[in-house]
């Protein structure tokens, strides 16, 4: 069998390689407390190479997404956190937010909207 992420042979039915395998153990142990940059340093101590790791991150395990995208999930979570925001967001939500608040910035800034510094432009 190939593994799923790397396509490299896997094993007799495995659907993924060690490396790959290890990859997302790690993540699972350890999304939400560490970085993306803390996560890759993580995994290379294991002794994964660059090339396995970017499979692994590339691939989507379980229809919930790669865990690229995930990581940037935990990541905007974080920060919401740390704001003191006790929402939880997604992505897709983060984005359409984001979206919305460009279509309307060209019409009217809104009364609360925080003016740039003085000398900014
Ligand atoms: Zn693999």
């Amino acid at each position: 069998m190939r593994c799923v992420s790397c396509q490299e042979a896997a094993g007799w039915w495995k659907r993924r390689c060690s490396d790959c395998s290890k990859v997302l153990a790690l993540y699972e142990q350890w999304a939400g407390e560490l970085g993306l940059l803390q996560l890759l340093d993580l995994f290379e101590s294991h002794r994964i190479s660059r090339a396995k790791i970017e499979a692994a991150l590339a691939h989507d395990p379980d229809g919930r997404g790669t865990l690229r995208d995930r990581m940037a999930a935990d990541m905007t979570n974080r920060v919401f956190a740390d704001l003191g925001l006790g929402t939880r967001q997604t992505v897709a939500e983060v984005k359409r937010l984001r979206e919305r608040g460009d279509a309307s910035a060209s019409t009217a800034r809104p009364a609360s909207d925080v003016r740039p510094p003085r000398g900014h432009r």
